[in-house]
């Protein structure tokens, strides 16, 4: 299958289960996770028309930034080292991966010496999997309070991971308990902190994702196999 064709095939699929939840589709947003493939592919997924890339790893995303600079907007998507953030800041749209407080500082220290503001959502582990990163939801409060006070971030909504392989009930169990979480942060009025976008949601599980109100989807295996 082409790289187009897949776009064409996944974006369907997304505009299906947006209008089958009762949602309009272009409130959801596909992320073509770039992490697995070339600068070719990554062209030509952007050519297809989607203008949205997402790396989860820093070294592979300034490959990719010094060939293709600032025309896709990028994503970082994965965990991320605090003695990393300098080579990211101001050339990324949105970092997902954000989980701990000190994590938000060193971006928002970067983002203010070049005099931007750096857009970023907070990465919940809401399965409890050890495996995966994020923040607890016991500490969601404290930590977004902690964050809303950086001037050098803004804080646009939440990010979560399910398990692989899990079905569709525990799917939407998960993704339901991270927009739970994310109206209850929205409810506080922390100052600079808004909760517009839910990413959630994979080749796997971006149906059940939007289902339950994604508005980013990042999908890597379904777009480039
Ligand atoms: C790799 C990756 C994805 C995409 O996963 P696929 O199953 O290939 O669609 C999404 N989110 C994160 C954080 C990733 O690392």
């Amino acid at each position: 299958m082409s790289i187009a064709s897949n776009v064409e095939i996944i974006q369907n699929k997304m505009k299906e289960a947006a209008l089958s939840a009762g949602r309009k589709p272009q409130e959801v947003t596909l992320v073509a996770v770039t992490k697995t493939v070339g600068v070719k592919e990554a062209q030509e997924v952007y050519a297809a028309g989607v203008h949205n890339l997402g790396e989860n790893r820093v070294q592979v995303f300034l490959d990719k930034y010094a060939e293709m600079g600032d025309v896709p907007r990028w994503h970082l998507i994965g965990h991320l080292q605090t003695n990393k953030v300098k080579y990211i800041v101001g050339k990324v749209e949105l970092i997902h991966s954000v989980d701990t407080l000190h994590l938000a500082e060193e971006i928002s220290k970067k983002a203010l010496s070049l005099g931007v503001c750096q857009k970023i959502l907070m990465q919940f582990n809401i399965s409890g999997e050890e495996s995966k990163s994020g923040a607890t939801a016991d500490e969601a409060k404290r930590l977004l309070e902690a964050v809303s006070s950086l001037k050098g971030v803004s804080v646009q909504g939440l990010m979560t991971m399910a398990p692989i392989g899990v079905g569709t009930d525990e799917n939407r169990r998960i993704f339901a308990a991270l927009r739970a979480l994310s109206e209850k942060i929205d409810g506080e009025k922390f100052a600079g902190v808004s909760m517009q976008h839910l990413s959630m949601g994979m080749s796997g599980d971006f149906e059940d994702a939007i289902k339950e109100g994604a508005t980013l989807v990042r999908v890597g295996t379904a777009l480039f196999k």
